[in-house]
């Protein structure tokens, strides 16, 4: 007897384009430190594997807003949501706490690069990868070893697994601290001015490891100060302006074509 080919699988349809999917979605977001209002009716959406830059000027809200999205500050109006997902509370929400479990369900997935590496001093760079794999994730020490063997050879650190964070360079802690963080394999990575704290002749190795996990496709978003990381990697950017997105675009319009006299004269500061 033949075997016949089910017509589905005979026809090849070509692929649609791919619709975006939504990773973040934050949605008419407002939050005030008392009398002191840090964002301003807020609307953003990342979708997956993009890379967006957040900028602008000291106190303009960046790292309020990625607290926000990381569930480290507790906004007042709008929403945010993580793959659908509602992260937090606020007015216009259905006002209620997230349970603990769901709070560590969403955690789990998106992962967050300081300034500062905050690395184990007492711990060698495989041991500060590997703790969370052992405590978070519950692996055991040896497969945790070995996972984060793969995460610092994927930083360019394999020689430096032994060495304590005194004897790292500053690019070299926070390439460990990235490399904890992309260990947990963390569907979004939030980045806050993480070349910031660098001596200027190493911040293109850590930028570099930022490159390639872009080109991996992992769905990022960073706050910086680096024009040129920005207008080579984002594929948006965001100019915040004392709590509101002032410009928003592909890295070309934002920083060649926006109007907005107070992104002009950010630029000319950073430039
Ligand atoms: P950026 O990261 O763009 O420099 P921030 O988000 O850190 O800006 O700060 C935005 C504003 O919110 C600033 O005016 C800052 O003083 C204020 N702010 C930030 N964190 C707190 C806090 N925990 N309590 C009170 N005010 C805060
Ligand atoms: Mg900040």
């Amino acid at each position: 007897m033949a075997i016949t080919e089910s017509p589905a699988a005979a026809v090849k349809t070509p692929a649609p384009a791919a619709e975006p999917t939504p990773m973040v979605t934050i949605r008419g977001v407002s939050k005030a430190y008392g009398p002191n209002v840090v964002l301003r009716d807020i609307d953003l959406t990342v979708n997956k594997s993009e890379v967006v830059c957040l900028i602008g000027p000291s106190g303009s809200g960046k790292s309020t807003l990625l607290r926000c999205i990381n569930f480290l500050e507790v906004y007042d109006r709008g929403e945010i949501r993580i793959e659908g997902q509602l992260v937090g509370y606020s007015d216009t929400t259905p006002r209620r706490r997230l349970s603990n479990a769901e709070l560590r369900g969403l955690r789990r997935n998106v992962g967050m690069v300081f300034q500062q590496f905050n690395l184990w001093p007492h711990m060698t760079a495989l041991e500060n990868v590997a703790e969370a794999l052992v405590q978070v994730r519950g692996m055991d020490k040896g497969a945790a070893a070995d996972r984060a063997r793969q995460m610092l050879a994927r930083v360019g650190l394999a020689d430096k697994a032994d060495s304590y964070p005194s004897r790292l360079s500053g690019g070299q802690q926070q390439r460990v601290a990235i490399a904890r963080v992309i260990a947990m394999e963390p569907h979004l990575m939030l980045f806050d001015e993480p070349t910031s704290a660098l001596d200027p002749e190493l911040v293109g190795e850590v930028l570099q490891v930022m490159r390639d996990l872009a080109a991996d496709g992992m769905t990022m978003v960073v706050v910086t100060h680096e024009m040129g990381f920005a207008a080579n990697v984002a594929d948006r950017v965001a100019f915040l302006d004392r709590g509101r997105i002032a410009a928003f675009g592909p890295p070309r319009e934002v920083f060649h074509e926006s109007p907005d006299p107070r992104l002009t004269q950010f630029l000319q500061t950073y430039h």
